[in-house]
């Protein structure tokens, strides 16, 4: 099973490049954003619950993010893989989805981790702002994304290195240049199981 995790900053690109590495690599996509703003539109008192946090900037908790996750995964078994989005963001996620996927037997192959320059990210979330329709793509909110991504997320970066699982790309390229660097780290899994610490 090919289940890769990619790992970057709000506005760094992870919806775009993980939807181009599902379909060339025929996996799942998973982005947990996507699955909480579903929940969120469907205006059930989960949703209501959770749309607290995300029109915040804050991240939800740990508890409602691993629920969904679990659902989305078991049953599944059998399937090519998958593409991980936004997941997992914090310690404590990191460690539960180890645990899960060490139940499952499937482990995680390669965590893609997409560098971009802080003041580039604000440019692009400013920038989608008016059409993303996202309660969450406005300046004040944009800015505590940016901040919790550093202070809840950012460790995860020691955490996957410490398992000798991070390729990290530098992301400031066009997007198929981006996406062209990320297949190389991934073939590169695949033909011989190691994973490259850099793509320039
Ligand atoms: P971005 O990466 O641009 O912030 P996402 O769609 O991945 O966009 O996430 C949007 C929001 O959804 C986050 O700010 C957070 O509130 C919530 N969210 C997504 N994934 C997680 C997660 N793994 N843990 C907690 N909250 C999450």
């Amino acid at each position: 099973m090919l289940n890769l995790v990619i790992f970057g900053p709000p506005g760094s690109g992870k919806g775009t490049q993980s939807a181009k590495i599902a379909e060339k690599y025929r996996i799942t996509h998973l982005s947990t954003g996507d699955l909480l703003r579903q929940e969120v539109e469907h205006d059930t008192p989960l949703g209501k619950e959770i749309r607290k946090y995300i029109d915040k900037g804050l991240l939800v908790p740990d508890e409602i993010v691993l629920r969904e996750i679990k659902q989305q995964i078991n049953g599944q078994e059998g399937i090519p893989g998958f593409i991980f989005d936004g997941f997992p963001r914090t310690i404590n996620q990191a460690e539960a989805f180890d645990r899960m996927l060490d139940q499952n037997d499937t482990p995680l192959c390669l965590v893609i981790s997409v560098e971009v320059e802080e003041e580039e990210l604000f440019n692009r979330l400013m920038g989608r702002s008016e059409d993303s329709g996202r309660s969450d793509d406005s300046d004040e909110i944009i800015k505590r994304r940016l901040k919790v991504y550093k202070e809840q997320t950012f460790p995860l970066i020691s955490y996957y290195k410490a398992q000798g699982k991070i390729a990290t790309i530098k992301g400031m390229d066009p997007v198929e240049q981006v996406f062209g660097k990320i297949c190389h780290a991934i073939d590169t899994y695949l033909c011989s199981r190691k994973v490259l610490p850099v793509v320039y």
